[in-house]
């Protein structure tokens, strides 16, 4: 397959989630791929992202399951917590991942290279340590960069990148931004007993999500503690002489005390220094590589895929453009990515998740033509451990056709519960669909099947 003139059939930059998918699947067709990662072989979601995350979600939920468990029978006598323990133990996981995804690169055949590459032309890209690599095809799979604004004493403060690595538990934690990555780690640090003030430029968190589930995290998530400050921005952090640091914010005369500062405002893609004007590829305004709906740039020997194009920023997104990738351009095959029907879920605490449309959205596409069903309930688990919280389930429905069109829901495992009813919405399902299905009780997700 190789053309003589090429050192590589496809040259991959960025062995992450939509990299080394695209190295593998390419690789099982033939093609002698080479992949170059300048960090570690696994990418965010693996290194810095969705795992480690989920895993201080699941080492900060003991804090809720040890109180709840006096009112079944234990007795535990001293609840301690070390956050080195946790902090080490999760390092530990995303060392065996990266050795995993590495071996996945060796298993295919797919030579690596663990350094930076930059774009030198259509078919070529420069590695660090300056050797020069001809392909037929490039694929840049860098992903994206947490953004940090320019504002005076930004140098203390940290991003997602870094918060894995503290060295030690924050007793005060000041969270700039108001999407799923600061909600999440706002709900890891309040579980863990740290005090949080989340501080966001505009009054609507995690915006794209449904209004009545974006209300009840509010709810629920200030009777736990977490501070908001709504309608203002960091200006300046300071930090004084005990190593504290003080955050002054626009329009609030008196500064928050904090021991870490975690800057969550937005991640963008990572194509600085990557040479893309050498072959000259267009970018978008926010610094994304413009593709089509075969993830060709406007070069077409080099295709892009993932965080990086910014269409939407999901670790099962990166992986399925860069599985289509390899199927069309080496296995012969048009698959395409379907971007409707895509679940997601925040890791809050409680979590929600959610697919299709919010109710907003239903409104502005079909008017009135939209039915709501919702079920406001407390949990079984709740109740026994007198917690208060209640969950709130919701199905869009179009009332014409009968069609549920979105689903949301908050409440403990909501992302686990979401999955299965994404299925339901993927295939077109009616709400009469949903009522012709028998409950599975006792359960939370039986809820889903008796709105009524
Ligand atoms: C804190 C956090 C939590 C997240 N949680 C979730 C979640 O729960 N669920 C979910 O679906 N998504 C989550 N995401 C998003 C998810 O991680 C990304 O969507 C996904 O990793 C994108 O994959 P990618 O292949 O585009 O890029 P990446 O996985 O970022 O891979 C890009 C790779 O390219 C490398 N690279 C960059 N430039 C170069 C260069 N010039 N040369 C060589 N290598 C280079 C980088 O080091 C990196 O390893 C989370 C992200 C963060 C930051």
């Amino acid at each position: 397959m190789t053309e003589p003139a090429y050192d590589y059939d496809l040259f991959v930059i960025g062995a992450g989630s939509g990299g080394v998918r695209a190295s593998r699947i390419a690789a099982g067709y033939g093609a002698r791929v080479a992949v170059a990662e300048e960090y570690r072989v696994g990418g965010t979601c693996v290194i810095r992202g969705c795992v480690p995350k989920k895993l201080l979600v699941y080492g900060s939920h003991f804090a809720e399951e040890l109180q709840d468990a006096a009112n079944y029978g234990w007795t535990v006598e001293k609840m301690t917590f070390d956050w080195p323990t946790l902090r080490d133990a999760v390092a530990k996981d995303v060392d065996r991942l990266n050795a995993a995804y590495t071996n996945t690169l060796n298993s295919n055949k797919v030579e690596h290279f663990l350094e930076r590459a930059t774009i030198t032309g259509p078919n070529s890209v420069k590695l660090a340590s300056g050797r020069e690599i001809s392909a037929r095809y490039i694929l840049v799979a860098v992903g994206a960069w947490p953004v940090m604004p320019p504002f005076e004493g930004a140098e203390h403060c940290i991003t997602s990148n870094e918060v894995f690595s503290l060295e030690k538990l924050p007793r005060r934690v000041v969270i700039a931004g108001a999407g799923y990555i600061a909600l999440e780690f706002a709900g890891i640090f309040n579980a863990l007993g740290s005090h949080v003030t989340v501080v966001n430029r505009s009054e609507t968190i995690l915006r794209g999500y449904d209004a009545a589930l974006r209300d009840r995290l509010l709810q629920i998530t200030m009777a736990r503690g977490i501070e908001y400050k709504f309608n203002c921005g960091i200006e300046r952090v300071e930090r004084l002489e005990d190593g504290c640091l003080n955050v002054h914010m626009k329009g609030q005369p008196d500064p928050l005390g904090a021991d870490a500062v975690l800057v969550a405002t937005g991640r963008r893609p990572k194509t600085d220094g990557l040479g893309l004007e050498n072959a000259g590829i267009e970018l978008g305004e926010h610094g994304e590589i413009r593709v089509d709906d075969t993830a060709q740039t406007s070069c077409p020997s080099i295709f892009a895929v993932g965080d990086v194009t910014n269409r939407v920023q999901l670790t099962p997104i990166a992986i399925r453009e860069g599985h289509a990738f390899a199927d069309r351009v080496f296995g012969g095959k048009d698959t395409r990515v379907a971007y409707d029907c895509i679940p997601s879920a925040v890791f809050s605490q409680p979590p929600l998740a959610s697919v299709g449309l919010t109710e907003a959205q239903a409104r502005e596409m079909l008017g009135s033509n939209v039915k709501v069903f919702t079920s406001d309930f407390r949990p079984m688990k709740n109740i026994f451990a007198h917690r208060h919280e209640r969950g709130l389930y919701k199905l869009v429905v179009d009332a014409q056709t009968d069609k549920v069109l979105g689903v949301h829901l908050i409440g403990p495992e909501a992302p686990e519960v979401l999955q299965a009813a994404a299925i339901a919405v993927k295939a077109g399902l009616t709400k009469a669909d949903f009522d012709a299905t028998v409950a599975l009780h006792p359960s939370m997700a039986e809820e889903l099947v008796l709105m009524r």
